[in-house]
Order: structure tokens, then sequence, then C-alpha cells
């Protein structure tokens, strides 16, 4: 485990994106079951470029609980780069993420974490044993995306385990360590092989406000889920390109036939079996081209996936270092 950055024992990364109304009842039910649990601990609240009042919300709460830091991405960036930043501004020795609506029962994070130390364990999941409060649409695509992504990832990846998990400082770090820029955690943590552990829970509904996942997000979220794990989509153009081929092959023997059967004009046989044979041969090559080309785009876009504007971690001074600026210009210049 990293030496010098265990003095906080917890961090919890909490992403929120407009979650004005939500605040105070999450403050209300985390702070108690995080003070309860009684050791040392970080709130990092990702405000993920919110729209409303969360940034001004988050600070009022920050003057009477030290635990609480706010890192404000400049920008919306999206669920899974909020968790990025929260992830690599943690310092904790275990980092819990938790969404900001209370769907994911806060109280867990005890159960997570002691979990994790009796067992020394380096990933706990939460995983949702009722998904009742769901909308039937939500719990259909769910079990379609979690079905696939087991396919993709291996039968470690625990079907119904969203972004509720307690991560050891260990498994952190491999995370940082990766290159990748679309992250999609809950596919990458199973990946990394790390001894783990299950809580269960029951998913409950979002206390207030509305989802920050609309279907483009979803679709947005599965497209980054399958190309990060796999090159299915572009052998397509590979496969298209082999498919036709053996369709030419059967047309050339179309083709013989007729012309032996004299149903033909001169010439017309070689041509048509030279354009499609040529142009199956052609679709196979552009399939390969393709496929190298992916990953070069992908490897080459070394975009950053997120822009702190602001963590009050780094760049409010310490209480104690407050200075007192004098009220006017004139009072400075002793006039
Ligand atoms: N979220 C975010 N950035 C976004 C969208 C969502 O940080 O662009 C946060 C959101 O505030 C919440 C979590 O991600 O804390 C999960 O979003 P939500 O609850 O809306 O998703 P759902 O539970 O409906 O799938
Ligand atoms: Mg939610």
């Amino acid at each position: 485990m990293t030496s010098a950055r265990t003095e906080i024992t917890l961090s919890v990364v909490i992403p929120m994106y407009n979650e004005e109304e939500a605040l105070p009842a999450l403050v209300a039910r985390l702070r108690p079951a995080l003070d309860g649990i009684g050791c040392t601990y970080e709130v990092v609240a990702v405000d993920d470029g919110s729209k409303d009042k969360t940034a001004a919300v988050l600070q009022d709460f920050r003057a009477d609980w030290a635990e609480l830091r706010v890192v404000k991405l400049r920008r919306n960036s999206g669920h899974q780069a909020a968790l990025t930043a929260g992830l690599h501004s943690s310092v904790g020795a275990y980092v819990a993420s938790i969404d900001a609506d209370l769907q994911d029962p806060p109280e867990k994070i005890a159960e997570m974490l002691e979990l994790a130390q009796r067992n020394g364990l380096d990933i706990v999941y939460g995983v949702r044993n009722d998904r009742s409060t769901d909308t039937g649409f939500k719990r259909r695509t769910a079990g379609l995306y979690y079905g696939l992504m087991r396919r993709l990832v291996g039968k470690q990846m625990p079907s119904q385990a969203g972004d509720f998990r307690l991560l050891s400082r260990e498994a952190v770090e491999a995370l940082k360590a990766l290159p990748d820029q679309q992250q999609v955690y809950r596919l990458l943590v199973p990946w990394l092989g790390f001894p783990s552990g299950e809580v269960y829970y029951q998913r409950e509904e979002r206390v207030a406000g509305e989802t920050k996942y609309p279907l483009s997000k979803m679709i947005r979220l599965a497209v980054d889920s399958i190309t990060g794990f796999s090159a299915a989509p572009l052998r397509i153009a590979t496969w298209l390109g082999v498919t036709s081929f053996f369709a030419c092959l059967a047309l050339l023997v179309f083709t013989v036939v007729a012309y032996v059967s004299g149903h033909t004009v001169p010439g017309w046989t070689s041509l048509f079996v030279a354009m499609l044979f040529i142009g199956a041969v052609q679709l196979i090559c552009v399939g390969l081209l393709g496929e190298y080309i992916g990953r070069i785009y992908t490897a080459v876009q070394k975009r950053p996936t997120y822009f702190i504007g602001y963590d009050s971690a780094k760049d409010e001074p310490a209480a104690s270092a407050t200075v007192i600026a004098p009220r006017h210009e004139s009072e400075r210049a002793g006039v």
C-alpha cells in the first residue's frame, strides 16, 4: 500500500451534477453514517460543472463540516470522468464511491469497509439485489447491458454492480496507472483482478430531482463500455468482406454454369467475376485497416478527461492562515 497517504482512512467520492435538491438529504444521512464509523475520513464532492446552485450549497455545508472537500470541474464531463477526478484527488487508504441521489444507502459504506479490512479485500462491490424502484425500461436495458458486459469482461464481473463500491489505495493506484481515456469503472475494476467481496443492498428511489442519465448518456456509456473492451465492431467490416467473398464464390459457380449453358453475352462472365472478387477483397482490406486505425486513434487521443477548476483542499488557505483584508483601498494606504 502506498505510504504517507494513509493518514485518512476513508475517502468518499461523490460525483454530482445539478444535485442542489438532493444535497440536504444526502448530507443528513451521509454525515452520521460516516461519523459513526469512527475513523478519519474525507468526503470528496465532485461538482461536475453543475449549472444550478450545487456549488453554493456545498460551500454552505463546508462551513461546519470540515471533512467535506469540494472539487469543482470546469465543465460537465460526465459521471465516469467526475468519478475519475474524485479518485485522482482522494487520499484515503480506502476510497468509496457513491451517487449523490441516495439511491445507494450510505450506511452500507461501514459494512464495506469492515468487510475489506477484516478479509484483506481490495474491492467491495455494492450489488443491487432489488431494483424494483427502477423503471421497467431501466431494468431491461440494465439487464441487457450487464449480460453483454459479463461476456466481454468475464464472469468475475458481478452483475447489477454499478458505481457504489469500495476500493483499497492499491486498487485506486492501479486504476490511476491505466492510460484509458473513456474509463468505465464498472468494467475496469473487476478486470483488475484484485480480491473482492460483495455487499447487498436494495436500490432506493432517487431522493429528489430527476435522473441525470438520459438515454443519450446511457448509450454513450454502453458504447464506451464495448469499444473499451472489444474490437468486435471493427471486425464487422472484416467479416462483411469474408462473407461477400464466399457469396462471390457461389456467384462464380453460377456465372460459369450460365456461360457453359450459353445464356450470356461474350465477355460478361470474366467482367462480372473480376468485379465481384475485387469488391470482396477490398472490403476485407478496408476492414483490416479500420481495425488498426481504430486502435491508433484511441491511443493518440491523450486528452485529459476532466479539468479541475477549484479544489477546496488546495485552493483555500487553512482557517488559521486567514488574512483579514483591509475593507477599502484607502484604509490600506492609511488615508
Ligand atoms: N452525474 C454526474 N455527471 C453527469 C451525470 C450524472 O456527476 O453528467 C452524477 C449524478 O449527479 C449522480 C450520479 O452521477 O450522483 C448518477 O446519476 P443519476 O442518479 O442521475 O443516474 P441514474 O441513477 O438515474 O442512473
Ligand atoms: Mg441515481
